[in-house]
């Protein structure tokens, strides 16, 4: 992989985490305990709160661990090894990584 080609993911990767924090900054409210208020919430609409709870902790759940591969993947091409899979060391095709840019093995490993 040349600079250019590892410029441009690292333009995508930091797009991508903006994108993230700007999300997670938004969306944390949801994720927040469900009032146990019976007088102003009703039994169904309780579980439908805590359902929705359930679900934007999950979501947050999801970009913390998308958040970690970027920040991973960012200090790989600090480092200048990145696009190299770290199972076996040879390079990753970079078909794979245009699919998903955090991606840390090659097709080979990540199939075993
Ligand atoms: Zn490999």
């Amino acid at each position: 992989m040349d600079e250019i080609q590892i410029d441009s993911f690292r333009q995508q990767l930091l797009e991508l985490r903006s994108e993230l924090i700007n999300l997670s900054s938004t969306s944390d409210d949801a994720a927040k305990p469900v009032e146990l208020d019976q007088s102003a919430v009703g039994r169904l609409s309780r579980m439908d709160a805590m359902r929705a709870q359930g679900m934007a902790i999950e979501a947050k759940g999801r970009r913390e661990d998308q958040l970690l591969r970027i920040e991973g993947a960012l200090r790989r091409i600090a480092a200048g090894d990145y696009g190299v899979c770290l199972t076996c060391g040879e390079e990753i095709n970079i078909r794979r990584l245009e699919v998903d840019p955090t991606y840390t093995q090659c097709i080979m490993c990540a199939d075993k």
